[in-house]
């Protein structure tokens, strides 16, 4: 899940039946009004579903079960669609992102600091 209050609501199946690389489902409500806002650019589409949700719970398997959710935001600031996104886009990625890291590793939280700075609501 993007968060508790997360805009998205994400649902992710694994096939373990499957040889190589799970699959899996993503699912998106988009009778949410944040699903409207959020994939109102390619990029952003790009960066949710291509980096957070299948590069990070699907690939790296990055979630609140071994409390390493936050790092799936890593990747999504890290990645270069981030660049395109809009303000109010990242502003919201950094408040989802803020509310997980703090939760599950606030010493991090603390050393990348100037990142929130950067990129929160302008
Ligand atoms: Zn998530």
């Amino acid at each position: 899940m993007l968060n508790l209050q997360a805009a998205v609501s994400e649902r992710i199946l694994f096939n373990k039946n499957l040889k190589g690389p799970d699959s899996f489902r993503i699912s998106v409500n988009q009778g949410n009004s944040g699903v409207q806002r959020d994939f109102t650019l390619v990029e952003q589409v790009e960066n949710i579903l291509g980096v957070h949700e299948y590069t990070g719970h699907g690939v790296r398997k990055y979630g609140d079960h071994n409390k390493t959710h936050y790092m799936a935001y890593d990747l999504q600031v890290d990645h270069p669609s981030w660049q395109k996104c809009t303000p109010v886009f990242r502003g919201d990625i950094m408040r989802r992102y803020r509310h997980t890291v703090t939760e599950e590793n606030p010493d991090y939280y603390y050393k990348v600091y100037d990142k929130f700075l950067k990129y929160w609501y302008k």
